[in-house]
């Protein structure tokens, strides 16, 4: 039905543009007359706004940038994966790559570590803090001087050594004494050139779970006093490292219990979802809304994918140009999230959305020769190719990705986040994790 749309239409000649009756333009053409469709096409796969506006009436700029893109690249998804950079999550495909890389199933020498990591009992920010560190990514004076950061490669605390992710958060000399409290940690004599991987897993498969627990804390505070400037400032500071670290991993431990205790009796009840709920473990769960505003022909789009435990990836607020309508606009947000889990590797994924009737035309499998009909079956393409359920969900258990599609639509820019999220959204995420 929409292959009547083409991008090697001729824009003056052909009836390409969904409007009653002629289907085709009537402006005079400034263009050219042999201009073709994908002369309105930027080279990123976007409707070339400015041009649009400068060459066409009022009316066909908004019939134009009511077609989504796709229903102008034929069959093919390919188009949407490689080139339409206003929703691949462009930058983040190198950290989903990874993602994706350490879940790989058995085969993959990664997957042992990022496993290990998910599995140990410590808040989800000291694990997102240790992935960092095990790949690499903690801004320590070395690493930055490897990424052609212009700074000093030495460690501010010693002044003699380059500061790796192992020298500064076990291996500097100041840190002696928190290794020496640490009883468990009589390890191998390696020094501040060994991989913090290595280290970590090192201690991880000879220490007893609890020791890993507390180890974990310990390097997570480090790193937290090394931020702060406290490597030289106090030794009495460092001192008191291990006993606030097991303090505060008991206080994690008896919060726990008690939010285990309310999943349980949660979960038992029949209470219709009235918020958002966590993916079952080892999945990932994306949360999709869409905002619209139509007088300024503008979309806003909120994506969030979220582990099993609650912690966030990738939040994404993203903001375009085009004259879609609510339904439209909430169908594009789905394919979108879709199309964020695919090429970030999130698998195995589920997706919630809080548009009821779009979720149930993309579920009941019917065919719509209508404006949404193209998207839908883009969607079904995807979520069957990788098996991704499509499920609503109240707008109470969709309230991050609803943040983020306004505040898309707000800042009028494409935003994304990876871990790190912004305060207004952390709140919410916090609000929905907790029970
Ligand atoms: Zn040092």
């Amino acid at each position: 039905m929409y292959k009547k749309y083409n991008i090697i239409n001729y824009i003056y000649r052909d009836r390409w543009i969904p409007r009653p009756h002629s289907f085709m333009i009537q402006s005079p053409p400034v263009l050219g007359e042999n201009a073709l469709v994908k002369r309105l096409i930027t080279p990123s796969g976007s409707w070339d706004i400015p041009l649009i506006r400068s060459s066409f009436s009022r009316e066909e700029v908004d019939a134009i940038l009511s077609i989504p893109i796709r229903q102008l690249a034929g069959d093919s998804i390919i188009w949407h994966f490689g080139t339409d950079g206003n929703y691949t999550v462009k930058s983040g495909y190198k950290l989903g790559h990874s993602i994706w890389t350490i879940n790989a199933p058995s085969g993959s020498s990664n997957s042992g570590w990022w496993n290990t990591i998910w599995q140990i009992k410590v808040p989800p920010k000291v694990k997102s803090f240790l992935w960092k560190a095990c790949k690499n990514w903690l801004p320590t004076a070395f690493n930055l001087a490897g990424r052609g950061v212009p700074t000093e490669m030495l460690c501010l605390g010693c002044s003699k050594r380059p500061e790796t992710t192992s020298h500064a958060l076990w291996y500097c000399e100041t840190l002696k004494r928190i290794r020496f409290s640490c009883s468990f940690t009589a390890g191998p004599k390696w020094r501040d050139d060994v991989e913090f991987k290595d280290l970590f897993l090192f201690y991880k498969h000879v220490l007893c779970v609890e020791d890993v627990e507390l180890l974990c804390i310990v390097w997570w505070r480090i790193w937290f006093m090394r931020n702060r400037g406290m490597h030289s400032i106090s030794g009495h500071c460092l001192d008191e490292v291990v006993s606030w670290a097991s303090s505060y991993l008991e206080d994690f431990k008896s919060a726990r219990l008690v939010d285990t205790s309310c999943l349980v009796s949660s979960s038992c009840s029949n209470e219709l979802v009235t918020k958002w709920t966590l993916s079952p473990v080892d999945t990932f769960k994306v949360n999709v809304d869409a905002a619209i505003q139509a007088d300024k022909q503008l979309v806003g789009v909120g994506l969030i994918v979220r582990q099993s435990n609650g912690l966030v990836l990738v939040a994404s607020a993203q903001c375009f140009t085009a004259c879609f309508s609510p339904l439209v606009a909430e169908a594009v947000a789905i394919l979108r999230g879709l199309q964020c889990a695919v090429s970030c590797g999130f698998y195995p994924v589920v997706l919630d959305s809080d548009a009821k009737w779009v979720v149930d035309l993309i579920n009941s499998g019917n065919e719509t020769q209508a404006e949404i009909g193209a998207i839908v079956e883009d969607i079904l393409v995807i979520s069957k190719q990788f098996n991704i359920p499509i499920s609503f969900v109240p707008r109470a258990a969709n309230m991050a990705a609803h943040v983020l599609a306004n505040n898309g639509l707000r800042s009028c820019t494409d935003q994304v986040w990876y871990e790190e999220v912004p305060h207004w959204l952390e709140s919410v995420c916090c609000l929905d994790s907790s029970e």
